[in-house]
């Protein structure tokens, strides 16, 4: 029996972890969820947006599954997303972006993989007003953060079979921030000579991902590139609809979908399950059941395949629950 905390989220959260539940429930493992508030239900029931409870739950759990999370713009509290992630030193955020028949794109048989460093870089937080009409916000790179994030990506690549890492950077204009992690990902790509290596500018990247998506396979970058590119790659393939993701640390494990809480469909039985399904594949994987996450993403793919009982942004007409149910079905009849 596996222990895992569960955040249900804002917005969408609730439907699409619904849906998610019976698609692991069909595949037999046995998970005992530990139900933990965070965002809109926790401020209004506990008064913070991220109660020591559910940080306590993940530390002790060490795997988490979780529905997105609203952040208030602008003003109001900052992301619980991005405080989660910091305040359980979830480094590696792992965002595949992989094709499957049946969803429209323009590309066929693309499986990218970003990762994603998760704790500094702008996303630090760390910003401030100069006089009423400045305000600057400190873009952090450490050694540390770019050893670990660049070793997690090629330890993925070796354990996964793949055969490139490509460093994403803007070191030609933030020499020091930037030429940091470059120079860092180089000596530690040293260390892989089976693994290719290659270097790859920001904007350029951005250029060639539409262009020849084909050339690249496992990309590793600091936290604002890994944000952008990874939303680019899941557009690649179809939208956000079918993007799952990781945040991993060297303890704790957090799953996520890649996509926010729309809270425009809230509640309406309408948006896409997929990104929150496959999330849960990735996170049996991570437990060890394999075969469990296999068949989950068959099913996942059957399902997109045939495009009878698929949500209206694949061009159907089937609600949340009902796409859920169909790759459950198919989950249960591929045991
Ligand atoms: P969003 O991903 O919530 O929605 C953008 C659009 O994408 C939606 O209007 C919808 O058209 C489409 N979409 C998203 N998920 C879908 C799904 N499962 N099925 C079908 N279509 C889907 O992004 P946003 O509107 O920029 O953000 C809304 C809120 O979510 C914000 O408060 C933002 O901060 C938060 N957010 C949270 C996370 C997270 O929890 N990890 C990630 C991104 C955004």
């Amino acid at each position: 029996m596996h222990k895992v905390t569960l955040i249900q989220g804002d917005g969408i959260g609730p439907e699409i972890v619904a849906a998610t539940l019976t698609v692991v429930e069909a595949t037999g493992v046995k998970v005992a969820w530990e139900e933990a508030s965070a965002g809109e239900e926790a401020l209004e029931k506990y008064g913070t947006p991220l109660p020591e409870e559910t940080l306590a739950s993940l530390q002790k759990n060490k795997v988490g599954l979780k529905g997105p999370l609203t952040t208030p713009i602008g003003s109001g509290y900052r992301s619980i997303n991005v405080a989660l992630r910091k305040a359980l030193d979830l480094y590696a955020n792992l965002r595949p972006a992989k094709s499957y028949p049946g969803v429209n794109s323009p590309y066929r048989e693309i499986d990218l993989v970003v990762v994603r460093e998760n704790t500094e870089d702008l996303y630090a937080g760390v910003e401030h007003m100069v006089g009423l009409d400045a305000a600057e916000s400190i873009k952090i790179i450490t050694r540390r953060a770019s050893e670990r994030i660049v070793r997690y990506a090629f330890e993925y690549a070796r354990q996964h079979n793949r055969r490139k890492v490509t460093a994403v950077h803007k070191a030609n204009i933030l020499k020091l921030s930037d030429g940091l992690f470059l120079e860092t990902a180089r000596s530690v790509a040293a260390q892989y000579p089976e693994i290719e290596f290659e270097e790859r500018i920001v904007d350029n990247m951005a250029m060639q991902l539409v262009q020849k998506p084909h050339l690249y396979d496992v990309m590793v970058m600091p936290n604002l590139y890994g944000d952008i590119l990874s939303d680019l790659c899941a557009g690649l393939v179809g939208g956000l609809g079918v993007a799952p993701s990781a945040n991993v640390g060297d303890t704790v494990a957090l799953f996520e979908p890649v996509h926010g809480s729309a809270p425009k469909y809230r509640g309406e039985d309408k948006v896409n399950p997929t990104a929150m399904i496959l999330t849960a594949a990735l996170m049996l994987r991570y437990l060890g059941e394999e075969e469990a996450a296999s068949r989950i993403e068959r099913a996942v793919a059957e399902v997109l395949r045939e495009g009878k009982t698929v949500t209206y942004d694949l061009g159907g007409s089937a609600g949340t629950a009902a796409m859920g149910r169909a790759i459950a079905d198919k989950v249960r009849s591929n045991r």
